[in-house]
């Protein structure tokens, strides 16, 4: 892994999710190592030539740029996303402290703060959450068999580390959301995992279905060969073959609004190619049995 102290020049920008809001990214790069990660595509506008997952440039300067943006009333109004091209509270944030800085400085401002993780690490930070005036976590589970994940996220915690530290900040009185991205098949069991979310008490449920553009397919397909050589022509064949994607994920869809029905928990799909959430919501908002669907609030770009 290549690690790089960079200076930034704006620690605060504008977010791309469907709903706006800004969005702070403490690192370019990340550690988690999802091979699926839709992040890669930044490569593009930072210059890197190495492999996803092999470099890190951690934004040393970025609280004290904040410090400065954040006193401009435009940056506090909407929500400002914690990660959205990066984890941030990947392995690396245990040494640098960078996501923890950065709330510092947001702590002392009337905003209101969604966090992207992974990561057990979040925890850390209870003290200076509970600070903010409104801030929410959302973590990502796509699946509850770890070895699937420690395949496709190598370095993120457990699925059970992320139920386990959901569970804490609820009980805290934290909000926390569930994003379960990417919907996968023959990986997500929906109504086992809608149960667990149930019991953790998350408020919200989230859903993507796989974006294969831009190499994202490219390390799934290795570790289907590698390890799931039965599934990996059936499992291309849904994710690939436009026709075959659409009736899986109309059927996917329409089995978790179901189920999320049965156990009353709120749920939003994106469900559809490309880019899902741009392209798709309001048409399955339209066509798709929903529970207690309400309006998207945004959409992890990163697969989080
Ligand atoms: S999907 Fe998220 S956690 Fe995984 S490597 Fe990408 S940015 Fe990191």
């Amino acid at each position: 892994m290549i690690v790089r102290e960079i200076k930034c020049r704006q620690a605060i920008t504008k977010c791309g999710f469907p709903g706006g809001g800004w969005a702070i990214n403490p690192y370019v790069g990340c550690g988690h190592g999802c091979v699926y990660c839709y992040a890669r595509f930044i490569k593009r506008f930072t210059g890197h030539t190495e492999e996803w997952g092999k470099f890190i440039d951690v934004r040393v300067n970025a609280p004290e740029i904040l410090a400065k943006q954040i006193k401009s009333p435009k940056y506090q109004t909407g929500n400002i996303y914690l990660g959205t091209v990066t984890d941030p509270y990947q392995p690396l944030e245990g040494k640098y402290r960078i996501t923890r800085k950065i709330l510092e400085v947001l702590k002392d401002y009337p905003v209101r703060v969604s966090i992207l993780t992974k990561s057990k690490l979040v925890l850390r930070d209870l003290d200076l959450l509970l600070q903010m005036k409104e801030a929410d976590v959302s973590f990502t589970v796509n699946s509850l068999d770890d070895e699937w994940r420690k395949r496709t996220e190598p370095f993120a915690s457990s699925v059970g580390e992320r139920l386990e530290a959901a569970k804490s900040l609820i009980q805290k009185g934290i909000k926390v959301d569930v994003m379960l991205g990417p919907y996968w098949p023959y990986f997500t069991e929906a109504e086992m995992l809608v149960q667990k979310f149930k019991e953790t008490g998350v408020s919200h449920l989230f859903s993507e279905s796989f974006n294969a553009i831009g190499g994202n397919w490219n390390g799934v397909e290795k570790v289907l060969k590698r390890n799931y050589s039965e599934l990996f022509l059936k499992m291309r064949n849904i994710i690939l073959n436009p026709q075959e994607f659409d009736v899986f994920y109309k059927t996917a869809g329409e089995n978790l609004c179901r189920v999320c029905q049965k156990y009353d928990l709120p749920v939003t799909t994106y469900f559809g190619s490309g880019h899902a959430g741009k392209k798709f919501t309001r048409k399955n908002q339209k066509t798709m049995p929903r529970a207690g669907v309400e309006p998207a609030r945004g959409l992890s770009l990163t697969g989080f």
